[in-house]
């Protein structure tokens, strides 16, 4: 059986989870990214996407939208601006979001801020997913 670490994830408000995990998923700025225990020593920033935390009765899944993570031989820390657990999100929210984010990236607008729209698609998109 895969070797536990110990896991926390913190947001501003709260503290989002503490427990003990096999293996954590989730995305980076650089890419998706699989720790288990033992993992070198490690940091990155967080990009949206869906978080899957691996523990042995089975996986949780929950939105991630960014924030930074902490890799130490036995202890995974993530310092999230943004996490919610599936209840936690509201689909039509999510579905305007997207909605909104779509037309402005249709739009010829010469204004528009084009990654600030498509990581607002994002995390619409993401909320969606861990939200079904
Ligand atoms: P919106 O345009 O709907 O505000 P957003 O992607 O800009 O979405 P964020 O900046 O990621 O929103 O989050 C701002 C706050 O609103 C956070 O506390 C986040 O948890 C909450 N939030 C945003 N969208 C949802 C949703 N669909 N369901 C529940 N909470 C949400």
């Amino acid at each position: 059986m895969a070797e536990l670490f110990q896991l926390q994830i913190i947001t501003p408000d709260k503290k989002f989870y503490k427990g003990e995990a096999q293996m954590v998923e989730l995305i980076t700025t650089e890419g998706q990214i699989g720790v288990y225990a033992r993992h070198i020593p490690l940091t990155a920033v967080v990009a949206p996407g869906v978080l899957r935390i691996h523990e042995k009765e089975g996986v949780k899944e929950a939105a991630l939208m960014s924030g930074f993570l902490q890799v130490m031989p036995d202890q995974v820390t993530i310092m999230a601006e943004v996490a919610e657990w599936p209840e936690e999100i509201d689909a039509n929210r999510a579905k305007e979001a997207k909605t909104r984010a779509e037309r402005r990236l249709q739009s010829h607008d010469a204004e528009l801020d084009v990654s600030r729209a498509e990581l607002a698609l994002k995390r619409a998109l993401v909320r969606l997913e861990v939200g079904k």
